[in-house]
């Protein structure tokens, strides 16, 4: 494997990698950039099937984070650390510390948090050895699960699309396709409903699902059904690639709005669905409430500004929507430039 040759390489300034046989520790941290500050993204473990693969993980992840922060306009670049291993099984408080260990090694120019396979507890053991973690519980200063805020900008960032492409001051009245009834989903579809949007979900969590069909009167579809339903929003806060070459002709929304990263399968796909008039808000500008309270954190900054900051999102993408409609470009790879704009000053 040559690193700076794989496809996901993207000048990363820096790729660690890093190994402790004591404790089993395999694990790659990659900083894409850091002109706007150290870089900041979370630490996933994963049962990668080869190295190559985890590296590929952290390249990818760690560009999209330095994309994100600039967008959110936050004072930290992209990076993002990877272990390797089932994080159910192979998971030790002991893996965690030499993961803290690893960070420390890397003098604050990565700064690590919770992602995919780990948790605030696993934070508080990186926090034994190095300063430079956020994302901690309560007890250690932290703020707690950042869900709440990637929820709020979610639905704020939904607003602007409706504005945008609908001319609607608010989601009243309007359907909400929402995919997807986790920490950021049901949330959201709290919000929605609250603020008299009518829902269709799914989840493969039937529980979920009766949940929200009880609490918000939520109309239930099956996992595969959520494609071809009738309304104006399909928010996906579930998984990547949900938009690809079999979904995006099924879509009769108007707008594309939610919580999860890397949506569309393919860069052409921003294109398509532009000239199918699907307003897509792009991902990791609408996701970035999450992130947004976790480094208010890091920094010690005042909670009651997180809100704010959060609510800017819907600022950022009317912006996005106003310059690619003015331009005739699809809000995805206007979304790129600007973030590219603002990172390699
Ligand atoms: P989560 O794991 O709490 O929720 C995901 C939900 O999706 C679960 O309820 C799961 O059962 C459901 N699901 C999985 N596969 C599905 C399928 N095929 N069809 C329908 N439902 C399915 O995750 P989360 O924290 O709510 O995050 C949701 C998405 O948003 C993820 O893509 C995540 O990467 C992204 N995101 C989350 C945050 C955050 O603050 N949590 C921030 C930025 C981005």
């Amino acid at each position: 494997m040559n690193v700076f040759e794989l496809p996901d390489f993207d000048g990363h300034e820096q790729v660690v990698f890093a190994n402790d046989p004591k404790t089993g520790l395999k694990a790659v941290i990659a900083i894409h950039n850091t002109h706007r500050g150290p870089a900041m993204g979370g630490c996933r473990m994963w049962k990668y099937v080869d190295t190559q693969a985890a590296v590929t993980d952290a390249l990818r992840l760690s560009r999209g984070m330095t994309y994100k922060n600039a967008m959110a306009d936050l004072p930290i670049g992209g990076g993002k650390a990877v272990i390797i291993g089932d994080a159910r099984t192979d998971k030790t408080p002991e893996l965690m510390l030499a993961f803290g260990e690893a960070v420390e090694r890397v003098a604050g120019r990565y700064i690590t948090a919770e992602d995919v396979g780990s948790s605030p507890a696993d934070m508080a053991l990186v926090r034994e050895k190095t300063r430079f973690v956020a994302g901690l519980g309560g007890e250690l200063g932290g703020r707690g699960d950042p869900s709440p805020a990637t929820a709020l900008g979610v639905f704020v960032g939904i607003g602007a699309a409706a504005k945008h492409r609908l001319g609607a001051d608010s989601v009243a009245g309007m359907t909400v396709a929402v995919q997807g009834l986790g920490h950021v989903g049901y949330d959201l579809a709290r919000q929605l409903h609250a603020a008299g949007a009518r829902l269709i979900v799914t989840d493969i969590h039937a529980d979920n699902c009766q949940r929200a069909a009880a609490e918000f009167g939520a109309k239930v579809v099956g996992p595969d059904e959520i494609y071809d339903v009738d309304a104006e929003v399909f928010a996906p806060c579930a998984l990547g690639a949900i938009v690809n070459d079999k979904t995006a002709s099924r879509f009769k929304f108007k707008i594309i709005a939610g919580a999860a990263n890397n949506q569309l399968a393919t860069d052409a796909l921003g294109e398509h669905l532009k000239s199918a008039g699907i307003l897509y808000a792009p991902d990791y500008v609408i996701n970035a409430g999450g992130i947004i309270k976790v480094c208010a954190e890091y920094f010690k900054e005042p909670a009651e500004q997180v809100e704010g900051r959060v609510r800017k999102i819907a600022d950022t993408l009317t912006e996005i929507f106003t310059s690619a409609a003015s331009r005739g470009a699809n809000p995805a790879s206007v979304a790129d430039e600007m973030a590219r704009a603002r990172f390699s000053a």
